[in-house]
């Protein structure tokens, strides 16, 4: 898929036509059912852009997004089935409402849950299900007497209550305390693996990808530049960037707090990209032929691929 954003606000302003911005490029991905994917790359990087595509918040200047194959034209029928979660769990919840109002909404919108006593049933058993317990207790709190990872496991059981196949999450944890990010991720990943969900995880931090995610795809500039197996991808990385972003990672058992700790140069304008290889200007090993040539998506393994002209055959060879 590809977004494209119109540069509204030089219009506003009497500027004259400016180009859009062009926030994602071509990207191509697959979810599975029980698997977990990771999306990782620096903040700006046109992640979120996908996330928002991927859950049709808005839709893609082009390309096509399949449900089980099929293309999409029930926008409703489909955000049943793909949910998100985002990243700021004191944004996404209602003040004034309780949380019992907030996972009854989506039951009875999606017809999952009819009478009073059908919505309490299954409002419960959402909390059960994000470890809010005792459940009686939470239902009745509002947002305010949560804390960040409280509002949100809220929020994945909002997320859950209308009976996805996929769930989108938009740097989930970045915005939580240290102490309880890692319970929020295996929350996560429980619900990935017991209850069969394609889970998208999507963060600038490709240490906790590593421990969670079975893929891994890396994202530059609004470009994918490798995927594959994580292990393989974090153990034997292709791409510069990638390595750049592992070079630049803490401890891989801790969930990292900070966005953007590289400090070897600022991601790209996406308004005017750089030529060739969006990487050529920060790439440690770059060719001649980097500045003026786009490197292709090449197959290093059957589940292994990156656009880099290391890579490439034709380049090598050449
Ligand atoms: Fe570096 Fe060239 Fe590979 Fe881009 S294509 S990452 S500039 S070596
Ligand atoms: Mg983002």
């Amino acid at each position: 898929v590809t977004k494209h954003f119109a540069a509204s606000r030089g219009r506003r302003f009497g500027l004259g036509k400016r180009p859009p911005v062009r926030a994602v490029e071509d990207v191509s991905l697959n979810l599975t059912a029980g698997r977990i994917t990771a999306m990782v790359g620096e903040s700006g990087c046109g992640k979120s852009t996908v996330a928002r595509m991927l859950a049709r918040i808005y839709p893609p200047t082009k390309g096509r997004i399949l449900l089980r194959g099929k293309e999409v034209t029930d926008s409703r029928a489909y955000r049943r089935n793909v949910q998100m979660v985002f990243q700021d769990p004191f944004a996404s919840l209602n003040p004034f409402h309780k949380v019992h109002y907030h996972l009854a909404r989506p039951l009875k919108l999606h017809g999952h849950a009819r009478t009073k006593a059908e919505v309490d049933e299954q409002v419960a058993a959402l909390l059960e299900r994000v470890s809010l317990t005792p459940v009686e207790q939470f239902m009745h709190k509002l947002p305010h007497e949560l804390s960040g990872g409280q509002r949100q496991r809220v929020a994945i059981a909002r997320a859950l209550a209308a009976q996805p196949v996929a769930l989108i999450a938009d740097e989930p944890v970045s915005m939580l305390d240290v102490s309880i990010r890692l319970g929020v991720l295996r929350l996560l990943e429980k619900l990935a693996r017991e209850e069969n969900l394609a889970l998208l995880y999507i963060t600038h931090d490709i240490a906790s990808a590593r421990y969670f995610a079975d893929d891994i795809l890396v994202m530059y500039a609004g470009q994918l530049i490798e995927q594959g197996p994580s292990q393989r991808v974090t153990d034997d990385p292709a791409h510069p960037y990638t390595k750049l972003l592992l070079s630049a990672a803490p401890d891989p058992d801790q969930v990292d707090d900070e966005e953007d700790t590289t400090d070897h140069g600022e991601p790209p304008s996406l308004i005017s990209p750089p030529s060739g290889c969006r990487f050529h200007p920060r790439c440690p090993v770059a060719l001649p032929t980097c500045s003026t040539t786009a490197p292709l998506f090449t197959a290093l393994a059957d589940d292994h691929h990156t656009a880099c002209h290391l890579y490439d055959p034709a380049t090598v060879a050449g």
